[in-house]
């Protein structure tokens, strides 16, 4: 009889541990995507409009995201804001090695995302030849409205993606960042 209803008690023990992974899951992701600590890698001028979004004004701090951080260690959010030249490539695939896992990145404007006007020789045409991008915002420059309406489209991206407490044994990645390239 006992052997009987292992296979039942297995499924109970997995539902329960599955729906415990969800419960942590879904918290993980609430409060990640609240405190998102950005490294605003500004090259150009929409790095002006940048510190517009970061101002009272339009006040980013409502989606708590208004701590730069200038130490990728410290960010989880790459924010790159500018034409990205060939030269300064190999610096921004370092920035975003350096930052821990869970992260994501934000294209912001033109230039970032495709190298804008700026098809020659010497600019790179869109950081996602180097890096993965979670989100585009299109604009030159984008307007600080556009800005925010990007960072909301991360948010829901980071709240449905499935977030684990990390295995102690293992390098310090996720699922989130599994999922996500
Ligand atoms: Fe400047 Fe426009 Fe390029 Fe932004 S998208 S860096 S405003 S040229």
């Amino acid at each position: 009889a006992d052997t009987d209803i292992a296979p039942i008690m297995t499924t109970r023990r997995e539902e329960a541990t599955g729906f415990f992974q969800k419960l942590v899951s879904k918290g993980l992701g609430w409060a990640r995507k609240y405190s998102l600590f950005t490294y605003p890698y500004a090259t150009a001028c929409c790095g002006m409009e940048y510190m517009s979004v970061a101002a009272s004004r339009h006040d980013i701090s409502r989606f708590g995201a208004e701590f730069p951080r200038f130490s990728p260690r410290q960010a989880d959010l790459l924010m790159v804001v500018g034409t990205i030249n060939l030269k300064q490539a190999p610096i921004l695939k370092r920035v975003y090695e350096q930052m821990t896992e869970p992260k994501w990145v934000v294209s912001f404007g033109v230039c970032a995302s495709s190298g804008g006007f700026y098809d020659n020789y010497a600019v790179l045409q869109g950081i996602d030849r180097i890096i993965p991008v979670d989100v585009y915002i299109p604009g030159c420059p984008p307007r600080p409205e556009q800005v925010l309406d990007g960072l909301m489209l991360l948010q829901d991206k980071i709240g449905n993606q499935v977030h684990r407490l990390r295995d102690p044994g293992q390098p310090n990645e996720t699922a989130a960042h599994h999922d996500r390239m």
